[in-house]
């Protein structure tokens, strides 16, 4: 499906693992990289959730899974988004 931002406004939407990552049934997180601390041993970097940019009038291509999102889901009902095929 498409979604195009009908605001003026770029918006961008983080994608959580708990509604997103479930309805894909997939894990689109990314881990950022290690940061080094001193006197310390590099960790594994933390997990962060994947997020959509949409730059004002600009239709683009999406998961469907982004409408278990609920920030998105609000934003499409409200018009701010649209969502189409
Ligand atoms: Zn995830």
């Amino acid at each position: 499906m498409k979604l195009t931002n009908t605001t003026h406004k770029v918006r961008v939407y983080n994608l959580p693992h708990d509604s997103y990552c479930r309805a894909l049934r997939a894990c689109a997180c990314r881990r950022a990289p290690a940061q080094r601390i001193a006197g310390r041993r590099p960790a594994g970097g933390r997990l962060c959730c994947a997020s959509l940019t949409l730059q004002p009038g600009v239709q683009v291509e999406v998961n469907a899974a982004v409408l278990a999102v609920p920030e998105i889901n609000r934003a499409v009902r409200a018009g701010a988004l649209r969502a189409s095929e």
